[in-house]
C-alpha cells in the first residue's frame, strides 16, 4: 500500500481539484475518480492510504462504496457529506467511517484529519481493548445497565447491546461512574485514548449512535443525560 496515495471520489470537479491540490501541497498523491464503481476499482488497484469519499454519488451512494470496501479493505474513509441526515446515517450505519467532513469545507482542513487518521492508522492497529484509566470493577451494575467487563459486554434492560469498541467504552466509563458528570475531554482521555486527536464532536457522535440503539430497545429510556458545555453523565438511578 502506497502511505501517500489518497483516492478522492467526488462527483463535482471543482471539489475534487481543491482538495487534490491541498493534498498535493502537503506532499500526498491524490488520485480522483468521479463514480462509486470507478472508486472500487481503484481501491483495489492503488491500495491507497485513505479514501476521501462523497455520499452523493451519480451511480452509487457512497455509503454502499464504504460498504464494499469493507468487504476487502479496512482502508480509513473520510466522508464528504452536503446533508446533516446524511450524517446520521454514516454515524448510524457503522459502516466503517472514519471522520466525515460537511460542505462547505476547507481543504486545508480536510488534510489536516487525512493527516491524523494517518497518524493514528500508523501507530499500529489498536488493541482490542484499550486499558482505561482509573479502571473500574470488571463489573458494574446500575438499575437499567449491567456491565460484564470480561465479555465486552453491556446489557441494557437485561438485553445485550451491540456496540462497536468506541461506543462500549463509552458507555462502560458512563455506567461505571453513574451520575458523575464526565467532560468531552475526559472522555476522550478514558475511551479514545488510543487516538489522541479525536474532536469534541466525536464523542457526540457516538452518544448519539449510542442513544438510538438504546432507544432501540426502550423508546422512552434516554439515560445519558446532556450537560451543556460541561459533557455527559449517566442520569442518577439509571
Ligand atoms: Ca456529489
Amino acid at each position: 500500500m502506497s502511505d501517500k496515495t489518497i483516492l478522492i471520489v467526488e462527483d463535482e470537479p471543482a471539489i475534487a481539484d481543491s482538495i487534490a491540490f491541498a493534498l498535493g501541497k502537503e506532499g500526498f498523491i491524490p488520485h480522483h475518480v468521479m463514480l462509486g464503481e470507478q472508486a472500487l476499482a481503484a481501491a483495489r488497484d492503488l491500495a491507497p492510504a485513505l479514501v476521501i469519499l462523497d455520499v452523493g454519488l451519480p451511480d452509487i451512494s457512497g455509503l454502499d462504496v464504504c460498504r464494499r470496501l469493507r468487504q476487502f479493505t479496512e482502508v480509513p474513509v473520510i466522508f464528504l457529506t452536503a446533508r446533516s441526515d446524511e450524517i446520521d446515517r454514516i454515524v448510524g450505519l457503522e459502516i466503517g467511517a472514519d471522520d466525515y467532513v460537511t460542505k462547505p469545507f476547507s481543504p486545508r482542513e480536510l488534510v489536516a484529519r487525512v493527516r491524523v487518521i494517518l497518524r493514528r492508522a500508523g501507530n499500529g492497529a489498536a488493541p482490542a481493548a484499550p486499558a482505561v484509566p482509573h479502571a473500574a470493577p470488571a463489573a458494574a451494575r446500575t438499575p437499567a445497565f449491567e456491565l460484564r467487563a470480561a465479555e465486552a459486554r453491556i446489557l441494557f434492560a437485561g438485553q445485550p447491546l451491540d456496540l462497536t469498541r468506541y461506543e462500549y467504552l463509552l458507555l462502560k466509563t458512563l455506567v461505571e461512574h453513574p451520575g458523575h458528570v464526565l467532560s468531552r475531554a475526559q472522555l476522550m482521555d478514558r475511551v479514545w485514548c488510543d487516538a489522541p486527536e479525536t474532536l469534541d464532536r466525536t464523542v457526540d457522535a457516538h452518544v448519539k449512535s449510542l442513544r438510538a440503539k438504546l432507544r432501540a430497545i426502550d423508546d422512552n429510556a434516554d439515560p445519558i443525560q446532556t450537560h451543556r458545555g460541561m459533557g455527559y453523565s449517566l442520569q442518577p438511578g439509571a
